[in-house]
C-alpha cells in the first residue's frame, strides 16, 4: 500500500521540516510510517496560502464550488478500498466496518455540503427604513485553521473540511499527529481538483503545529474536535485575536431504559453502540441508567453480550472491536476500571482487563452498579467500558443524566413514546434518540452544549457556523 507523508502546502506536497512522528498500528504496536512534522514556518506558508487562495475562491459561485466537492466525493468513492484499508491499519478499526459504514459516511458528506452551498437561505430584502432597501448575505469567514482528532481521521477531515469549503472558506486541516494518514492521501486527490492553497494539510502534535496554527492572525475561525482541556487552551489563544471558534469536545452519552423496554433490542443496541470503534466515540452509548425492574435481566443479558464481542486485527473474520488508538489509551482506560474496581461496590460482570499480546487491546467491559457520584459515571472513559446505574423513576433519571459536564449525546428506551418524548424534552444534549443510539445523518447537526461545546456539524447548521450573516443598507 503506497503512504503519502508529505504535507499540502500552498499547492506543493511537501516533507515536514520539523520532528518526525512514529505512526503506529494499533493492532500490533509496529511502525507504520514516520511523518515528519510542520515546522512553524510551514505552517506559516500554509496559513499565508490559505490566506491568498481566498480571494478568488470566496468569489466563486456555490454551483463552482458544489461542482469540485461532487466530484471530490466521487474520487473518494473511487478510492474506497484504499482508505478504508489505510485507516483501518492506522486505528486499528476493522476493516469492513471502515469500508462499510464509515467510507459512505465520509463520501455522503462531501455530496450533502455540496448540494448545501446551493441552498442557504435567509431573510427577505425589504424597506425596513424608508427609502432603504436592506438585505442579508451570508459570507465566507476566510482562512480556518481546522483541528481533527484521531478517533474517525477521514470523516472528521470530512466534516470540517465540506461545510467550509462549500460557504467559500480555504482551510488549514490539521490532523491529529497520531492519524494523519488518510487526511494526507485525501489531499492528493483534493490537490488535483481545488485550486492551489484551497486546502492545505499539515501534520504534527498540537502544541508544536496545532497552537501557532490557532495562534496565527491570519486564522479567522479555528474549529476543533477533541477533548475539553484542548478547548478551553483553543478559546484562550483565539481570545487574543479574536478569532471564532467552533467546538466539538467529548461526550459522556447517558442512556435510559425504562422498565417497560423492548429488552432484547436495548441488549443488542448497546452491544453495538457502545462498542462500536472500540468505545472511541464521543456519543458512544456508555452511561447507562436501568429502571428498577428491568434493571437484573439487562444487566445478566447485557452481560453475556458483551462477553460475546469478537476482538481482533483489522482483518480478523467477523471481527467486531479492534484496540484502542495507543497504549497510553489503552492504559488511560485500564486505570479507570481499576479505580471503578476498588470503590468496592461495583462489579465488572464482563471483562474489564488488559488483552495479553502485541497491540492496544482492552476487554470489552460491562461495569454494574454504578452510583451516580462514581467516576465511571462522570467521566468520559473513551474505550470499551459500559457502566450500568439503577434509578427508580423519571424526574430522578432526568436529573441524573443532565447532571453532567457533557452535554452531546443521549438517548432513552421506552415502549411509551409519550414518555420518551417528555424525558428527551427535557434532557440537556444536542441529540436525543428515542430507542436507537448513535445514528447520524448528513442532514441533521451534531453537536454539544455545556462542556461538550457549540459548534454544530453536519446540517445546514454547519454551513451557517461557518458564514458570517452581514447587512447591506442600500439608500433608494
Ligand atoms: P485532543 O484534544 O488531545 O486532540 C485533538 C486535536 O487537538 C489533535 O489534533 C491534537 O494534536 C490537537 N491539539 C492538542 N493540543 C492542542 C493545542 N494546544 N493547540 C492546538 N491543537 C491542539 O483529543 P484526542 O485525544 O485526539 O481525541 C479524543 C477527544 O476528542 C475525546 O475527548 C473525544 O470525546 C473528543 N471528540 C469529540 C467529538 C465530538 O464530536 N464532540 C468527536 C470525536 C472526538
Amino acid at each position: 500500500m503506497k503512504l503519502s507523508t508529505q504535507l499540502l502546502i500552498d499547492g506543493q506536497f511537501v516533507t515536514g521540516d520539523g520532528q518526525a512522528e512514529p505512526i503506529l498500528n494499533p493492532a500490533t504496536g509496529e511502525l507504520i510510517a514516520s511523518v515528519p512534522e510542520a515546522s512553524f514556518e510551514q505552517v506559516n506558508r500554509a496559513v499565508n496560502g490559505a490566506q491568498r487562495a481566498f480571494a478568488q475562491w470566496s468569489r466563486t459561485t456555490p454551483a463552482q464550488r458544489s461542482t469540485l466537492l461532487l466530484r471530490l466525493a466521487d474520487a473518494i468513492e473511487r478510492h474506497a478500498e484504499e482508505f478504508a484499508a489505510l485507516e483501518s491499519l492506522n486505528c486499528g478499526k476493522p476493516y469492513l466496518a471502515v469500508l462499510n459504514d464509515e467510507l459512505p459516511a465520509v463520501v455522503d458528506c462531501f455530496r450533502f455540503f455540496a448540494g448545501a452551498a446551493r441552498c442557504l437561505q435567509g431573510p427577505l430584502a425589504g424597506e425596513y427604513i424608508e427609502g432603504h432597501t436592506s438585505m442579508i448575505r451570508r459570507d465566507p469567514i476566510g482562512v480556518v485553521g481546522s483541528i481533527a482528532p484521531w478517533n474517525y481521521p477521514l470523516m472528521m477531515a470530512a466534516w470540517k473540511m465540506a461545510p467550509v469549503l462549500a460557504a467559500g472558506n480555504t482551510v488549514v486541516l490539521k490532523p491529529s499527529e497520531q492519524t494523519p494518514l488518510t487526511a494526507l492521501r485525501l489531499a492528493e486527490l483534493a490537490s488535483e481538483l481545488f485550486p492551489r492553497g484551497v486546502i492545505n494539510i499539515v501534520c504534527g502534535r498540537g502544541e508544536s503545529v496545532g497552537a501557532p496554527l490557532v495562534e496565527h492572525p491570519l486564522v479567522r475561525m479555528v474549529s476543533l474536535t477533541g477533548d475539553i482541556a484542548t478547548g478551553q487552551k483553543i478559546l484562550q489563544s483565539a481570545a487574543r485575536t479574536m478569532k471564532r471558534t467552533h467546538l466539538e469536545l467529548g461526550g459522556k452519552a447517558p442512556v435510559i431504559i425504562f422498565d417497560d423496554a423492548d429488552l432484547e433490542a436495548v441488549v443488542a443496541g448497546i452491544r453495538t453502540f457502545g462498542f462500536y470503534n472500540a468505545g472511541q466515540d464521543c456519543t458512544a452509548a456508555c452511561r447507562i441508567y436501568a429502571q428498577g425492574k428491568i434493571y437484573d435481566k439487562f444487566v445478566a443479558a447485557m452481560t453475556d453480550a458483551v462477553a460475546s464481542i469478537k476482538v481482533g486485527g483489522p482483518r480478523e473474520e467477523g471481527v467486531e472491536m479492534g484496540p484502542l488508538i495507543s497504549d497510553r489509551q489503552r492504559n488511560r482506560v485500564a486505570s479507570f476500571v481499576e479505580r471503578a474496581q476498588s470503590s468496592g461496590h461495583v462489579e465488572v460482570t464482563a471483562g474489564g482487563k488488559i488483552r495479553p499480546g502485541n497491540g492496544f487491546f482492552f476487554e470489552p467491559t460491562l461495569i454494574a452498579h454504578a452510583r451516580q457520584e462514581d467516576e465511571i459515571v462522570r467521566r468520559e472513559v473513551f474505550g470499551p467500558v459500559v457502566s450500568v446505574t439503577r434509578f427508580s423513576d423519571a424526574e430522578q433519571v432526568v436529573q441524573w443524566a443532565n447532571d453532567s459536564d457533557y452535554g452531546l449525546a443521549s438517548s432513552v428506551w421506552t415502549r411509551d413514546l409519550g414518555l420518551a418524548s417528555k424525558v428527551a424534552s427535557h434532557l440537556q444534549y444536542g441529540c436525543t434518540w428515542i430507542n436507537t443510539h448513535f445514528m447520524l445523518t448528513s442532514e441533521m447537526p451534531h453537536g454539544g452544549m455545556k462542556m461538550s461545546g457549540y459548534g454544530k456539524d453536519l446540517s445546514l447548521y454547519a454551513l451557517e457556523d461557518y458564514t458570517v450573516p452581514r447587512h447591506i443598507m442600500l439608500k433608494l
